[in-house]
């Protein structure tokens, strides 16, 4: 008695994994977790796809049985039984067919295999009833039609249902038992003989089936994964480009059907480049794989988060259709954000910037969505990063302004539409001018002056600050090779300019060429270009340095202001950024930042310059402050080179500053 329900225990363990879909008991293959419902998706599919033909099967050989059982004395019963059966394959034919417009799915639950299972043992019961209620009083012929039908419904069913083995199986077990039980029964060597074909027949069938069953569960599996491969993003596992382009076209599909909207994120990341500058590739990879889980972790059941490639990243919110919901899902990502991460055991901050658009309100075609998103994010970038923007029409013009200005900056240095201003710097202690910072300006043939703060940040982000760059360093350089030897160049570089190797070089050959000594050079960087420090960057700032450069830290106070860049960095010089000085009489908290950052640099033997001093009360500070250099227009707006002239006479009497 034990032993019997322990073997009903270990049938019924089988029977749950055959029906979970699992055919590693057969010698078949094992099925990953993650795609179990996909590949049940895809044996249904093979199943339904004859599910009709099977049914019709069955009405025919009902029909068969009646027309040999139509003169029998059994004749009223076979109607029964042959109008249960007919009706019950009309009725799985005719919701078959209500289903068949239906999209296939792309994964299934272990229900439908269970509704499946049902299915085929309701059939295989009906038949099983066909030769134990009516084989033993039927005539020779009639026998002969009962075995050969039985027969035929066997391998037919075993043939059908083969992909889904579990739905095969309870098949091909109630009919086989009962036909084999029915014939046994005669005291006959012929049926027993039979009997034991039959049995015969069952177990070869099984095997074809799981055989079967195997092969295709193995293609089914190693299609699931080659799809899903070309579907995935290696680095962070997220859906890639190809697979949000399909997500995308599926919800506008729900859309139009449903009526159900969504909205589509597009991300990017501040500071990837200089993380990546920094960390290197595997600090970047590591950063994306962190980003793409902060990321996921914001988002709901049924939304889509995709790697586009590189830093872009993009989501499909679903039913997040209005301004209000999509700014709940866009203000927990910044949240989230606010964080840092741990690269290399190290803490870095890393904002996200987006751009949002909504369906149906911003439209109702996929390449237009995704178009409209990615201009907001745009219209984010520009606006200053970290934050979000709804697609606006606006944003439309804005970026295709910002684009045409792009192309016509490429353009601008070689037809010579930049020119060079130069600012006197000077010192305090003296009252003279002790040299001059350069900035760049471009005068646009149609919109006229443009601000470096306007088109630099272009430059920089496009690339193209390499090549105006190095046309600074060379105008500048020729210019400052007139002035009297005692006067520096003030140059400002770029985060991106630090990137390569090619400033030094480029330094190296106009300084050559022109005859200007290192000792005159100042390079002024602002913070942005050390957050990406690293070995490269140090490096190169040494190399500047033993050189004879000095290197100037811009904007002192507006960016990152980590005291440490003053403690471990190669640095000559401050330049306390002019929004201190503007607000150092008005402010104590900006005068306590003037006087903290002079203490500093006296001790680090640093020179502080202080920045935009425009009246005379913000000299008498500076001043009073021991600031050593200073900057603004009330010493002088920046010139042109020709302008320079009174500050260029050695024997020039010292600038009239405040006392
Ligand atoms: P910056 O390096 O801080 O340059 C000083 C800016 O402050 C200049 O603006 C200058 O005209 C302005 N300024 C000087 N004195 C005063 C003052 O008393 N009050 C006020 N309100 N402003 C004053 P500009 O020329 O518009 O340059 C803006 C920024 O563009 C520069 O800021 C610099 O970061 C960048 N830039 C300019 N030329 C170049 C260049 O050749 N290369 C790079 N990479 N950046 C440049
Ligand atoms: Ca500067
Ligand atoms: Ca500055």
């Amino acid at each position: 008695m034990i032993k019997s329900v322990g073997v009903l225990a270990k049938i019924t363990q089988v029977a749950a994994r055959v029906l979970h879909g699992d055919l590693t008991i057969f010698g078949g293959p094992a099925l990953p977790e993650t795609i179990a419902g996909r590949v049940r998706a895809e044996q249904i599919s093979i199943v339904t796809r004859y599910t009709c033909a099977m049914m019709v099967a069955n009405a025919f050989n009902a029909c068969v049985l009646l027309v040999a059982f139509w003169s029998s004395p059994q004749r009223g019963e076979v109607m029964i039984w042959s109008f249960i059966l007919v009706t019950f394959s009309t009725f799985v034919y005719l919701k078959r067919r209500t289903n068949a417009h239906r999209p296939k799915p792309t994964s299934l639950s272990e229900r439908t295999v269970r509704r499946a299972v049902v299915n085929a043992s309701v059939v295989s019961l009906i038949w099983a009833s066909l030769p134990l209620v009516f084989f033993e009083q039927a005539s020779n012929d009639g026998k002969l039609v009962i075995i050969c039908l039985c027969i035929g419904m066997l391998c037919g069913g075993a043939f059908t249902l083969a992909p889904v083995p579990v739905a095969a199986m309870t098949f091909l077990a109630p009919l086989s038992f009962a036909a084999g039980y029915t014939i046994v029964r005669f005291d006959n060597p012929v049926y027993l003989l039979l009997g034991a074909l039959l049995v015969v027949y069952t177990f070869a069938l099984m095997r074809g089936v799981v055989t079967f069953a195997c092969q295709t569960t193995e293609k089914a599996i190693e299609h699931i994964l080659s799809e899903e491969a070309a579907h995935t993003d290696n680095l962070t596992k997220l859906p890639n480009r190809v697979a949000f382009r399909e997500g995308i076209d599926a919800a506008f599909t729900r859309t139009r059907r449903y009526g159900e909207g969504f909205s589509v994120f597009y991300f990017d990341l501040d500071e990837f480049k200089a993380v990546n500058d920094k960390f290197g590739h595997s600090g970047g990879d590591e950063l994306l794989r962190q980003v793409a889980e902060r990321l996921q972790s914001c988002t709901r059941e049924g939304d889509i988060l995709a790697r586009l490639g590189g830093d872009e990243f993009a989501l499909i919110a679903a039913r997040a259709s209005v301004p209000e919901k999509a700014m709940v899902v866009a203000d927990r990502i910044l949240k989230a954000f606010s964080a840092a991460f741990a690269i290399d055991g190290r803490q870095v901050y890393c904002g996200v910037s987006m751009g949002i658009a909504l369906v149906p309100i911003d439209g109702t075609d996929p390449d237009a969505i995704i178009e409209k998103a990615d201009s907001a994010l745009y219209a984010t970038k520009i606006a200053g990063r970290a934050s979000y923007r709804f697609f606006a029409r606006e944003h439309d013009e804005k970026v295709r302004d910002r684009r045409l200005l792009e192309q016509q900056l490429r353009g601008a240095v070689r037809n010579q539409e930049l020119h060079l201003a130069f600012q006197p710097l000077a010192n305090l202690k003296t009252g003279r001018v002790c040299g001059f910072e350069t900035l760049v300006r471009w005068n646009h043939p149609e919109r006229g002056p443009i601000s470096p703060a306007v088109f630099i940040p272009i430059a920089e982000e496009t690339g193209i600050i390499q090549e105006l760059g190095e046309w600074v360093i060379r105008e500048s350089v020729k210019v400052a090779s007139k002035w009297p030897a005692h006067l520096h160049l003030a140059i400002n570089v770029s985060a991106i300019q630090f990137r390569t190797s090619s400033l030094l070089t480029i330094l190296h050959e106009v300084l050559n060429e022109y005859s200007v000594a290192p000792g005159r050079i100042e390079i002024e960087i602002t913070e942005s270009a050390l957050i990406a420090e690293n070995e490269s960057t140090i490096g190169l700032l040494n190399s500047l340095r033993q050189w004879g450069v000095r290197i100037a830290l811009d904007d002192f106070g507006t960016g990152y202001s980590s005291l440490r860049y003053l403690l471990d960095l190669p640095l000559d010089k401050i330049k306390i950024d002019r929004s201190f000085i503007a607000t150092a009489i008005t402010r104590p908290n900006s005068a306590a930042l003037v006087k903290a950052v002079v203490g500093l640099a006296r001790d680090l033997n640093m020179v502080v310059t202080a920045e935009g001093i425009e009246t005379e009360e913000q000299m008498a500070f500076v001043k009073a402050h021991n600031c050593d250099e200073g900057q603004g227009y009330l010493i002088s707006m920046p010139r042109l080179a020709a302008d320079l002239g009174p500050f260029l006479q050695d024997a020039e009497p010292a600038l009239k500053l405040a006392s």
